[in-house]
């Protein structure tokens, strides 16, 4: 059975390279959480994916999502985030994402 994951908000994963993909109907879900029409969405937030068969979220400048704001940083999405930012590290997890996890620094885990 796996141990517990208290997720800690720590953000890291969100700095992470790579893309954070929408799917199934997310960008429509995400575009109504903020009050914008899915198209000025798409043109505002996303880019097509690198297997061009999709959407995924943009990046600022040094890498981390374009949802990672504030002090400390947070999702401004959290209550609309991807599926794939939801399941994290559960369903699906990077390489090395233990060494940047700060719950997965934790003894108990
Ligand atoms: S959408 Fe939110 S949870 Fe997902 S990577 Fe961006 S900031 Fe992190
Ligand atoms: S890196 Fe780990 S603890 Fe930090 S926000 Fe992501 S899942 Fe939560």
């Amino acid at each position: 059975m796996e141990p517990e994951f208290h997720c800690l908000r720590c953000g890291q994963c969100c700095r992470h390279e790579g893309e954070v993909r929408l799917v199934d109907g997310e960008a429509t879900a995400i575009a109504e959480s903020l009050g914008l029409e899915p198209a000025d969405f798409a043109e505002q937030f996303t880019r097509l994916r690198e297997d061009r068969l999709g959407l995924s979220l943009t990046d600022h400048p040094d890498g981390s999502c374009i949802f990672l704001e504030g002090t400390p940083p947070s999702c401004r999405i959290q209550e609309a985030k991807p599926r794939q930012c939801r399941e994290f590290p559960h369903s699906w997890r990077y390489e090395n994402w233990v060494e940047i996890c700060a719950a997965a620094q934790k003894p108990e885990l």
